[in-house]
């Protein structure tokens, strides 16, 4: 195979004198280009925290290396070299594999050494069994795939038997999606650190999972004698982990599930209609797990035992230069700003719409203006009446902000973004009543309701100046 002379030479060339970041350097072994590492790192710290608040039913009496039990670390090592070593044999990532097998099978009690993802090339999550069967079943894909196997056969073996390898490309247990479409893609296979038939129930044992170990973080996970520090890096990685299953869900609303069928008697179309109600439940699982400031585990207690540590080296210096006391509204904000951009960016606002066009007439089908009603209420649900909290009116700016630049869009760039566009006037409309018919007497609800009135009734000026 010749590859493209940007990946075999380390000579400066459009990339500069360093070369493309991707090139082998014969100087340096670290691998630049596959980062399996570093959320597996992420998941091992889950899996420590999960171990010291006792939430899984690991035996007492299992063999330990550096803590963490043989069953989990020696499986994870298996895997991650499995995996370094296809890249070696020429094949590249497969981030649907991990889709073939459900985690209630996986955890049933009676799994045995068989592989429980398609491939080893796809970034998997640590096998983490919260909530998902009787029995943990293996922390990590026990063995090379149906997918690997398949792969292998059609590069190296007889040329005799292509036609007949290619013949199984539609099999469900040789799923492939490009890693290419996976960040502009739209299908919710197609994701990173998940595990799973469905991705969403992956989520939701592993949110289940994080607010657990929250509640136990002060009492139980943290040793006398060990730093405060350890409660706010914990925390942080946990939200992290919140994030993470926040943006796997997302992916499911105005998703499509993209298909490598050729033409063939029985063969799958290319583009399939995911199911509404898994729609719906993702847009859910997004707001109550971010919209709602219950959602993050805090409490005063909680915050007060934030402690940090002061070490000048990489791993401490983004610590060191945290503020002492917990900036908790920005954190917080953060997130909720984040999750926001999940199920209000215009991609997916033009795919959901675009969706339609396939499944019109089809009963309960998923739209825009029912996402775009679901979010509303959600966050602005009793604004008319009471103090509105600190969280609270920082999402409903967020929510706001974003209204305004969909309202904002020069509805000439593009047909779908006129009817988004539209919708969003619409419900700023809604919000500028709720906003005016709040007088709880709370000096800081009188000044942000007032802020959103003055902002939404400047925004429908320059929006029907811009867009007219
Ligand atoms: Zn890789």
């Amino acid at each position: 195979m010749r590859w493209p002379s940007r990946w075999t030479s380390t000579a400066p060339d459009a990339f500069g004198e360093e070369g493309h970041p991707f090139a082998p350097n014969t100087h340096d072994h670290t691998n630049h280009a596959c980062r399996i590492g570093n959320m597996l790192a992420a998941d091992l710290s889950l899996f420590d925290a999960a171990l010291a608040g006792s939430v899984l039913g690991v035996d007492e009496n299992t063999d330990l290396l550096d803590g963490i039990p043989e069953e989990y670390i020696g499986p994870m090592i298996r895997y991650i070299s499995c995996h370094e070593v296809g890249h070696c044999l020429g094949l590249q990532h497969n981030m649907a594999a991990s889709t073939i097998r459900k985690l209630s099978d996986v955890h049933s009690g009676e799994w045995g050494d068989e592989a429980t993802s398609g491939s080893v090339m796809d970034y998997i999550a640590a096998n983490i069994n919260y909530e998902l069967g009787a029995e943990q079943g293996p922390y990590a894909t026990p063995t090379v795939g149906p997918y690997d196997r398949w792969a292998i056969a059609y590069g190296y073996g007889p040329e005799s038997e292509l036609e007949t390898l290619l013949k199984r490309s539609s099999e469900p247990d040789l799923i492939y999606l490009s890693q290419m479409e996976m960040n502009s893609g739209s299908d919710p296979r197609n994701m990173t650190w998940d595990n799973g038939a469905n991705n969403l129930n992956f989520c939701e044992s592993r949110l289940g999972l994080v607010n657990d170990l929250r509640s136990k973080l002060v009492s139980d996970i943290v040793d006398d004698g060990e730093s405060w520090a350890l409660v706010r890096r914990r925390y942080q990685n946990m939200l992290g982990t919140q994030v993470q299953c926040l943006s796997i869900a997302s992916r499911w609303i105005g998703g499509t599930f993209s298909n490598n069928d050729f033409k063939s008697e029985g063969g799958r179309s290319a583009i399939e209609d995911v199911p509404a109600d898994q729609q719906r439940r993702a847009l859910n699982l997004i707001i109550d797990n971010s919209f709602d400031e219950d959602a993050f585990g805090l409490s005063p207690d909680l915050v007060r035992h934030f402690g940090k540590e002061y070490w000048w080296d990489s791993a401490g210096t983004s610590e060191m230069m945290a503020d002492p006391s917990f900036t908790v509204h920005d954190m917080i904000g953060g997130v909720q700003a984040t999750a926001m951009t999940f199920v209000m960016n215009p991609g997916t606002l033009r795919r959901v719409y675009d969706n339609e066009y396939r499944t019109a007439g089809q009963k309960d089908a998923f739209t825009l203006a029912e996402l775009v009603n679901t979010v509303s209420e959600s966050i602005w649900k009793g604004a008319d009446k009471g103090a509105i909290s600190s969280f609270d009116r920082n999402l409903q700016r967020e929510h706001t902000d974003r209204l305004i630049t969909l309202a904002l869009m020069d509805r000439s760039t593009s047909p779908a973004m006129r009817t988004i566009s539209n919708l969003a006037v619409l419900e700023l409309e809604n919000i500028r009543d709720t906003a005016k018919a709040n007088s709880s007497g709370d000096q800081y609800t009188a000044a942000h309701l007032a802020s959103i009135v003055r902002r939404i009734d400047k925004t429908l000026d320059a929006a029907y100046v811009v867009n007219r």
